[in-house]
């Protein structure tokens, strides 16, 4: 491939738009800053026969240490703006959920709250369903652009398929705008509410690692008795656990961290480790929250949605 389109760059690293900070460079990388940019990219790389991933926040992301071939698109100025229309907030899937939930609260909008302290972006939140609090991105969520290589559709919440930290999305098909339905609200009341949700979000969990949260999801079952993932981790003590450069946390077992040179393949040796600890200890098999990007290896029996 001699000529590229305006801005794909070659070789992009991409570990610095992750929040672990791991993983190897994008063969191919661009960022989409409108509707239309985007669904040329997509043209493009259909026509090339290339794979195409997407990268929101990094958040909840871990890429290969070998890089991704294909092409990794992020989303930014035009897709990545929050308007406020009523008691909808519009915006593009770039935004990030803080600042949507911040906007929500400036303009007197109750209902996505829960997102103040999820430190991904809107598409990345669509794509995981992302919960707190008792809030739940599907049950805010207006309806959604989905742009693929065929062109892009408008998706309401029930064409999502979403369940616990899932959606329907495929791999290929990027969103690119979302409007959340909220209801009115006193916004002292909701500015209130989001100050005292990251008090307790502090209190709760380790600040200033390099992590992309939670590491396994909430198992269900009679064996784990409605423990949580990290105090089944903890139990199984795997807090404080290290190889190479990634360890879970201390405060919350559920978070791996990198310590500085942590590599993908050690952070996956380390949740097959604490996998193994938890499925030996209690039986119950624990299923990855996180996303992969590239050919991460993942250990047998391993889901990769
Ligand atoms: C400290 C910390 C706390 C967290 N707390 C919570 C929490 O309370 N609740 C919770 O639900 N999550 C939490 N997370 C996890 C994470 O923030 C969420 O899963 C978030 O929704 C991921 O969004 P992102 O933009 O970072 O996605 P990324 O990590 O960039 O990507 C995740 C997946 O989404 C896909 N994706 C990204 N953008 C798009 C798009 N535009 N269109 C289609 N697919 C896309 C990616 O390809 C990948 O498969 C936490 C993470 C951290 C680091």
């Amino acid at each position: 491939m001699a000529d590229l389109p305006p801005g794909v760059q070659r070789e992009y690293p991409l570990a610095r738009l992750t929040t672990i900070r791991t993983g190897g460079p994008a063969e191919l990388f661009a960022r989409a800053g409108t509707l239309e940019a985007l669904e040329r990219l997509l043209a493009w790389s259909a026509a090339e026969g290339l794979e195409v991933g997407v990268v929101g926040s990094g958040s909840n992301l871990l890429v290969a240490d070998a890089g991704v071939r294909g092409l990794v698109i992020k989303l930014e100025q035009d897709l990545s703006k929050i308007e406020s229309q009523g008691t909808r907030i519009h915006c593009g899937a770039g935004a990030r959920l803080p600042a949507v939930s911040a906007a929500a609260a400036r303009a007197g909008l109750s209902g996505i709250e829960f997102g103040v302290n999820i430190p991904g972006s809107v598409g990345g939140a669509v794509r995981m369903n992302a919960n707190a609090y008792g809030g739940e991105l599907a049950r805010v969520l207006g309806w959604v652009d989905v742009v693929s290589a065929a062109g892009t559709d408008r998706r309401g919440p029930q064409q999502l398929g979403f369940g616990y930290r899932r959606s329907n999305l495929e791999r290929g098909e990027i969103v690119a705008r979302a409007c959340f339905a909220l209801e009115p609200a006193a916004s002292a009341e909701v500015k209130a509410t989001l100050a005292r949700m990251r008090a307790d979000r502090k209190a709760a969990q380790p600040g200033g690692i390099k992590t992309f949260g939670s590491t396994f999801k909430n198992p269900k079952g009679p064996q784990a008795g409605q423990r949580t993932a990290g105090q089944l981790l903890a139990a199984a003590g795997c807090g404080g656990l290290r190889i190479g450069g990634a360890g879970f946390s201390v405060k919350h077992a559920n978070f791996v961290e990198n310590h500085g040179e942590g590599t993908t393949a050690d952070v996956i040796a380390l949740m097959a480790e604490g996998r193994r600890r938890v499925r030996e200890r209690f039986g119950v098999e624990l299923e990855p929250e996180v996303q992969t990007l590239g050919a991460v290896e993942l250990p047998g029996g391993w889901k990769r949605r």
